[in-house]
């Protein structure tokens, strides 16, 4: 028993000296046991521990009780450790004899500081942690928490010092946001002691607080809880923070998508849209075709001008809508900017069908800010097919084969011809030929006879201008545009009048109440010298201003600013008279005409055509001739070809009428032909000899 002891046992005689020693103290102080019997016990201890045996002893012989001491220890090795000393006296036949336990204390000791260590540190942790924490015990009762534990429920401390916990309770359920939720899982852990659970709790007052519970073991025996609640509000709130500026920002950027890519104001795709589009299906070899339609309105201008904007606006809605309409939906169609569209098709099996239906849907009525509408369009069309083609070629090609529906004669479509091509080099080769016109004395004037029914008499003339260019005579339906877009208009204007006044100075002079009629185009009036030269050139020709008539379409008044109504208001104070050419060919409606500073219309030969039998009823006609006279505006009949037509006006009071019944326009030095022919025609209409 002695020598299995794991404690280290020695025997000392009364002189200090070892008697025995076991294998365990062998081992402890790594000194074989003959080696130390017979030895002094005090080199087995450190410096000034080395009397404690001998204390123990004499406390033995007399007798008194001594608990175990703490002592160091010295190892063969030179090291020392901590061991703890018990000792009994022995009787043996040599004398009283001290038998020690010694055991060392050095694996204890460690332990010891680490939860010394331990300890401190969880003190120091739970003082300065921002959790607040309670311990409970598993009967229930509070075992312990930290001082931020109350602060952050706002708990007065005597609260939790009270026997039922019941107060507490109440407090920590009226600031919680949801106080069922907050139960259950307080029944839920109940249930499950050994779970560990993690919420968050939303406080009435706008806090967060995350909620840790875990269970609190010693060994493998659960205890208690521990329960640790984290202030997490500015980290919560910098996170909806943060997720709300991600909204916005996704928004932002919805919103910058769609500004890249859509029309704002009719929803179509833009033109990068389209660009893309039809850079891809070029490149795309499985394609068979590739068609793009250019759509132009005709005379959007004007409904923007007349009605206003809103309705410009609600009009080009309605037009998208339709084109929408008859477009396959896989297909791009595109607002390229104001009144122009483009339809995109790919791998469509009949583009000109799909033309077609767009020019008769948009010509069907609508009715925009009260009025009704019909919009017009200008269609060109240009296809990739086998051969290779770039997309800006195929949109110039689709943009002359517009050109050209226009020039034919707009609401319709036209595929682009590889002789449209030359038709835009002609009109460009046109232009540079127009501008030497005047220069070199190309334009002329023909004269038209405007005759009175009632008095039977040419009480008129139209000036009309003519271009012969190298001997070829270009219609003025060619070049009056040509003029009118270059700006070469006013030149072309001014020679007209100025020539048209000298050659007939003589027939006016003849007759005060003869009067010539020149037309002006809206370029013209925007001068404000316009006035001005036009009085000069009646001077100068020695005719009254009050002989001279000028002739403009309604649409001069369409974005009328101030000056241009001053131009007209000052040549009518000065006597010169105002005619509204080709009334009722425009969007403005009769109503409008007492607004206009004009003294007669000039019914458009449209209307005139429509008298075909003379039986007919016009309300239009018989309507338009009755407004214009209430309000004390004369009226002339345009393109007046036949007898019946001639009847049909005169009977409606029509005070003048013109055109090829009467004479075909003359040159000067064939007036007075024209003027006799046009007279005779008017006298067998009256039945009286000519
Ligand atoms: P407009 O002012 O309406 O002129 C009348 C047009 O009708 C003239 O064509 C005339 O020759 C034509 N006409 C006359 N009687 C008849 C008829 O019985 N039947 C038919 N079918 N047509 C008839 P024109 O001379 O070719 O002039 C065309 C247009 O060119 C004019 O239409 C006018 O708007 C413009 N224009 C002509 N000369 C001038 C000018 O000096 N300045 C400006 N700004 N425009 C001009
Ligand atoms: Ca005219
Ligand atoms: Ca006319």
């Amino acid at each position: 028993m002695f020598e299995a002891s794991p404690d280290a046992l020695i025997a000392i005689a009364e002189d200090g000296r070892i008697r025995i020693a076991n294998a365990a103290a062998s081992r402890l102080f790594g000194v074989a046991a003959d080696e130390l019997i017979g030895s002094d016990h005090r080199a087995l201890l450190s410096e000034g521990f080395r009397n404690e045996l001998e204390q123990i002893f004499r406390h033995l012989r007399d007798l008194e009780p001594i608990p175990p001491r703490e002592v160091y220890g010295v190892h063969s090795d030179g090291t020392e450790f901590a061991a703890e000393l018990a000792g009994a006296l022995l009787e043996s036949a040599e004398g009283p004899q001290l038998l020690v336990s010694i055991r060392s204390t050095s694996h204890r000791k460690a332990a010891d500081a680490d939860l010394r260590e331990a300890m401190s540190l969880l003190t120091a942790t739970l003082e300065s942690t921002a959790d607040g924490i309670l311990v409970i015990s598993s009967d229930g009762s509070v075992a312990g928490f930290n001082d931020q534990f109350l602060k952050m429920w706002g708990i007065p401390p005597e609260l939790l010092e009270g026997d039922s916990e019941e107060p507490v309770m109440r407090l920590i359920l009226s600031q919680v946001e949801d106080p069922e939720a907050f139960i259950a899982r307080l029944t839920e852990v109940e249930e499950n002691p050994d779970a560990e659970s993690h919420d968050v709790l939303d406080f009435k007052d706008g806090r967060t607080f995350e909620r840790y519970s875990r269970p609190r073991r010693v060994g493998e025996k659960i205890v208690g809880r521990v329960w640790s609640f984290r202030d997490v509000t500015p980290r919560r709130k910098a996170q909806e923070q943060a997720q709300r500026a991600m909204l916005d920002l996704a928004a932002q950027a919805e919103q910058l998508r769609a500004l890249a890519f859509q029309d704002h104001l009719t929803g179509l795709a833009n033109r990068a849209v389209f660009n893309d589009g039809l850079a891809a299906a070029l490149r795309e070899p499985r394609l068979k075709t590739v068609d793009v339609l250019l759509v132009d309105l005709d005379d959007f201008k004007e409904v923007n001008d007349i009605l206003g904007h809103q309705a410009g606006d609600d009009m080009l809605v309605e037009v998208a809508r339709r084109l929408r309409g008859c477009v396959p939906t896989a297909d791009v169609v595109a607002r390229l900017g104001g009144d122009e569209f483009v339809v995109l098709l790919t791998a469509c099996p009949d583009a000109d069908a799909i033309a077609a239906c767009i020019v008769r849907c948009l010509h069907v009525p609508v009715t925009i800010s009260g009025t009704v509408l019909r919009p017009s369009l200008s269609l060109g069309m240009a296809s990739a097919g086998a051969d290779a083609i770039s997309p800006s070629e195929l949109l110039r090609q689709a943009d002359i084969a517009m050109y050209a529906a226009k020039a034919a004669g707009k609401n319709r479509f036209l595929r682009f011809h590889p002789e449209m091509m030359a038709a835009l080099v002609q009109r460009t080769d046109m232009e540079a030929g127009l501008q030497l016109a005047v220069p070199r004395g190309e334009i002329s004037v023909v004269f038209q006879p405007i005759v009175s029914p009632r008095l039977g008499q040419v009480v008129q003339v139209e000036a009309l201008a003519r271009w012969d260019r190298g001997g070829v005579r270009v219609p003025p339906s060619v070049f009056i545009p040509l003029a009118e877009r270059s700006g070469l208009i006013s030149e072309v204007g001014e020679e007209v009048m100025a020539r048209s006044l000298v050659q007939l100075a003589p027939w006016l002079n003849e007759d005060p109440s003869r009067s010539l009629a020149v037309n002006v185009s809206g370029v013209q009036l925007q001068d404000a010298t316009f006035a001005d030269g036009v009085l000069r050139l009646t001077e100068a020709a020695g005719v009254g201003a009050y002989q001279l008539v000028l002739e403009v379409t309604e649409s001069v008044f369409f974005d009328a600013d101030s000056h241009l109504i001053s131009q007209l208001s000052s040549l009518r104070e000065a006597g010169v008279r105002v005619a509204l050419d080709d009334f009722g060919t425009g969007y403005s409606s009769l109503g409008r005409l007492q607004e206009l500073p004009v003294d007669t219309v000039k019914i458009d030969r449209t209307f005139v055509s429509m008298v075909r039998t003379g039986r007919e009823r016009l309300p239009i006609l018989s309507s338009m001739i009755n407004m214009a006279h209430s309000l004390g505006l004369t009226v002339t009949a345009e393109g007046v070809e036949t007898a019946t037509q001639a009847d049909y006006l005169t009977a409606l009071e029509c005070d003048s009428l013109q055109g090829y019944l009467f004479s075909l326009p003359e040159m000067g030095n064939r007036l007075e032909l024209a003027v006799r022919q046009a007279e005779q025609a008017i006298a067998a209409l009256n039945g009286r000899p000519g």
